[in-house]
């Protein structure tokens, strides 16, 4: 029997399984990608990040490395299960079952880190889209767009963040949002004016076709109506992604966990942090859900060892 099933494997997630090996807590991880790292190597490993304690700036795939190295650190380490979903959790009189794609285990506690779920890309909405070569639903090597023509398409932290660093690289990049207001950082929307990035706000995507190696998109100005064409070498498609909705059994709100103040959620012993909690004045970032899961492992240590003198420092 697993004393802690760890669910999710993205920075909260592999933060949990290093501090339930510093507990000696005997458990795993279920992680449905086929990486770790959740959001910052699935959705923006070339970012900067330069809100974490310590470092000046480190690019979210670094972060997830250096996360990494400190799990393989631990002699007894909680084994990570990649390419494999939890599909359901189901109580038993003091234990759960964990039911996966692959399997079924049994533990005391789970911990669900699960961010935004299970995500697949949205789509442009195109007929022939994915019969299009060059086109593209997430980055995680800018040097693909060294020397191109590159159309992003989107309007959000993520088209913004990485048109800026496709920038730095391509020969050309524009940027498309069917708004007028970016949903971004200013400082950012700001930076790419300043980057001398093609901005083109208020267009629609009408079509896309491929002739030999270029794509040649058809867009149409939301105001005039007047459609006209675009050529470049690759799309970058950052509409965001969509979860696919878990069955998991506990309260929820918006889609999101509710919690109380010990993280626990509306069943006994299963508890869940990061980016997929909900609670009052919760802020969705990397430090709030490392702070939270701390807090999650020592109470599952107490909950495991109710006699044990339980370390809060190591
Ligand atoms: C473009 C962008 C830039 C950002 N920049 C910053 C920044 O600069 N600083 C900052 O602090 N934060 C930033 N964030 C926010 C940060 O990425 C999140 O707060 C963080 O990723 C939350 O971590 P998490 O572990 O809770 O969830 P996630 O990173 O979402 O990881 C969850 C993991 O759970 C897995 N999973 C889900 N469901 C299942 C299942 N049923 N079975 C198995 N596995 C499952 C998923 O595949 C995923 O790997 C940014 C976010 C975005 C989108």
């Amino acid at each position: 029997m697993n004393d802690i099933i760890i669910i999710g494997c993205g920075p909260v997630g592999l933060y949990g399984a290093i501090l339930s090996s510093l507990h000696n807590l005997k458990g795993i991880v279920i992680e449905s990608l086929n990486q770790i790292g959740g959001q910052l190597t699935s959705l923006y490993p070339e970012k900067d990040i330069i809100d974490l304690p310590g470092f000046d700036k480190i690019k979210a795939k670094d972060f997830i490395s250096k996360l990494e190295s400190q799990y393989n650190s631990k002699e007894n380490k909680l084994p990570i299960h990649l390419n494999e979903s939890v599909l359901d959790i189901i109580k038993e009189e003091d234990y759960y079952l964990v039911k996966t794609t692959l399997d079924t285990y049994e533990t005391k506690t789970i911990l669900l880190t699960t961010g935004m779920g299970m995500f697949s890309p949205r789509l442009i909405g195109l007929e022939n889209e994915k019969e299009i070569k060059n086109i593209f639903y997430s980055c995680s090597d800018v040097s693909i767009y060294k020397d191109k023509d590159v159309i992003v398409l989107g309007g959000g932290d993520s088209a913004v963040d990485l048109s800026l660093l496709i920038n730095k690289v391509a020969k050309s990049t524009t940027i498309i949002h069917r708004r007028n207001d970016f949903r971004a950082q200013e400082s950012s929307v700001r930076k790419m004016s300043e980057e001398g990035i093609c901005i083109l706000r208020n267009y629609s995507i009408k079509g896309i076709d491929q002739k030999e190696d270029k794509i040649r998109l058809t867009i149409k100005d939301n105001e005039t109506l007047k459609e006209s064409t675009l050529t470049c070498d690759n799309v970058l498609v950052q509409y965001g992604q969509i979860p696919s909705k878990d069955s998991f059994p506990v309260e929820k709100e918006n889609n999101l966990i509710k919690v109380n103040d010990y993280y626990q959620t509306s069943l006994p012993n299963v508890f869940a942090c990061g980016n997929i909690v909900t609670y009052k004045g919760k802020v969705k970032n990397i430090i709030t859900g490392l702070g939270e899961v701390s807090l999650i492992i020592t109470r599952i240590d107490q909950i495991i060892n109710p006699t044990k003198n339980i370390p809060i420092h190591f």
